[in-house]
């Protein structure tokens, strides 16, 4: 008989008072009973709608019978045939508009706790299996993965396990891509992240960080050095600005930099001197994740007051909904309907005050949300000491233009062959946020494998 509550199966979290000052994990995650629990509230639907829902196919149904059978070693082989990082998964998939959106329960309840079930049983593996991995056998045939990203790392997996020998090359100190420099610690540990690096490692991947490919090799060098394919996976990682005045001021940042400061350079344990302004009053533009992010990483480095400056309604806010709810629990106050218009700043060349104007939506856009237009007259003025913009990323050209033969589209991603990811140049394939523009961990993780097959496929067909 399945657990018929309508409810989901709380969460433990950390009180707001006290996590708003912490970095620690804000989802503390579930005990057995409670995986148990939740995992019985799933009717096992013989079309399993859910899985439709998910980017990789997670045989849902399967993995959740495990868990409600506490049979947690089987619910881990069952995610892991098609998802390598459940652990990650579980925490940061939208699972609101992925599986769970899919889910009959949600029908007249909430739906069953799917990436919570995937948290709990990858949790568990971490806890009960330690690091052990086979090295395969190898082929002898050398593949390139430049960037080491969800979508990189996964598609260096999946060639590692065929017995290619696998280099990745990342530009920073670090692999993990946005799961380590953009995703802040409260949401997604970084041991879990470099739990899953060394796993690849033990598989026989070899991690090259500190190479920012087309200044320190081209691709075309990659080719010289033997290696038959070429990976790209470097990301969307150009942040975009708002083009108003005062943008060059002290204490602007892109999001981007404001939260590598914070992940990976280590702004949030108080025994790293990392340069970053310890601001008081924050406004931060847009309302996406990535300004959630921002928003709660600024309280935690110990700002009064934190904004969240966005220029339409919240019901448009692209942001999950868990995030605006964590986030507004801890204090972050939501300035709606009010667009930025100019940074200003003091003689010392440091930022004072916000401009912004306030907005009323207007008619749907291309888009189809209303589209938000300006109020005359009614400009205001917020003092803050610190303006964050999160208004969106793009591919860095940096690889196409040292390359030739690879092309982009007019928002620089990267064309690939739908079928076979192949770009436009003949062994160079490409996957994740470089050609979709910024979008899932899970779905970058998808084009990785899907990516890493066809090189197989490639590879096997050049030498035959
Ligand atoms: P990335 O993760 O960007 O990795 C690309 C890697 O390539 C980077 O390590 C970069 O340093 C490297 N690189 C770039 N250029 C070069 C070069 N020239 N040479 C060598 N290396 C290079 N998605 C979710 O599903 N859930 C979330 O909760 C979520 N939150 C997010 C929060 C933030 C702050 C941000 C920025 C994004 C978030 N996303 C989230 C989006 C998600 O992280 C990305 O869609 C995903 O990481 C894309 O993976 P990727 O491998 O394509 O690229
Ligand atoms: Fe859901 Fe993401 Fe897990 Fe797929 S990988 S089942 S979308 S949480
Ligand atoms: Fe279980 Fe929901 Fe999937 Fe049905 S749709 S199998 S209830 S998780």
């Amino acid at each position: 008989m399945p657990n018929l509550n309508p409810k989901k199966t709380p969460m433990p979290e950390q009180d707001p008072a006290v996590r708003r000052r912490n970095f620690s994990e804000v989802a503390l995650g579930y005990t057995e009973e409670m995986a148990v629990q939740e995992a019985q509230r799933c009717l096992q639907c013989k079309n399993a709608p859910c899985m439709n829902g998910c980017p990789v196919n997670v045989h849902i149904p399967a993995f959740l019978r495990h868990v409600a059978a506490g049979e947690m070693e089987e619910a881990y082989q069952t995610i892991v045939e098609t998802n390598s990082l459940p652990a990650v998964c579980g925490r940061v998939c939208p699972q609101e508009t992925q599986c769970e959106s899919k889910c009959v329960r949600g029908i007249k309840g909430e739906p069953v706790g799917i990436g919570r079930l995937e948290r709990y049983v990858a949790d568990w593996a971490m806890a009960h299996r330690g690091e052990t991995a086979a090295r395969p056998q190898r082929n002898g045939r050398k593949v390139a993965v430049i960037g080491a990203g969800p979508a990189g790392l996964t598609c260096a997996g999946d060639l590692a396990a065929l017995g290619y020998e696998v280099t990745v090359f990342e530009a920073l100190h670090a692999a993990g891509g946005v799961l380590m420099y953009g995703i802040p610690e409260f949401r997604l540990p970084k041991e879990i992240v470099q739990k899953e690096v060394r796993r690849l490692e033990a598989l026989g991947v070899e991690v090259k960080t500190d190479m920012v490919m087309g200044k320190v090799l081209s691709v075309d060098d990659v080719f010289e050095m033997g290696y038959e394919a070429v990976f790209l996976g470097t990301g969307a990682g150009l942040p975009s600005f708002m083009g108003i005045p005062g943008e060059g001021l002290v204490g602007v940042y892109s999001a981007n930099e404001f939260l590598t400061r914070i992940n990976l350079m280590k702004a949030y344990l108080d025994e790293y001197d990392t340069p970053i302004v310890r601001p008081k009053r924050v406004a931060v533009c847009g309302g996406g994740n990535v300004a959630m992010d921002a928003a709660r990483s600024a309280l935690r480095l110990g700002a009064e007051e934190v904004s969240v400056v966005y220029r339409r309604a919240e019901e448009q806010m692209p942001a999950r909904k868990e995030e605006i709810h964590h986030a507004k629990e801890e204090g972050v106050v939501f300035r709606l309907l009010s667009n930025p218009v100019a940074v200003h700043g003091g003689e010392d060349g440091r930022v004072t005050s916000l401009e912004c104007i306030r907005m009323e939506l207007g008619e749907p856009d291309a888009s189809g949300r209303r589209r938000p237009v300006a109020i005359p007259g009614s400009e205001f003025s917020l003092p803050v000491d610190c303006v964050i913009m999160a208004i969106g990323n793009s591919p860095n050209p940096l690889i196409r233009t040292t390359t030739t033969g690879i092309e982009a589209d007019r928002h620089g991603c990267l064309i690939v062959n739908e079928e076979t990811l192949q770009t436009t140049r003949e062994g160079v394939y490409a996957g994740g946020d470089a050609v979709t523009g910024a979008a899932t961990v899970i779905l970058a993780m998808g084009e990785g494998k899907r990516a890493a097959a066809s090189i197989d496929r490639y590879l096997r067909e050049k030498r035959a």
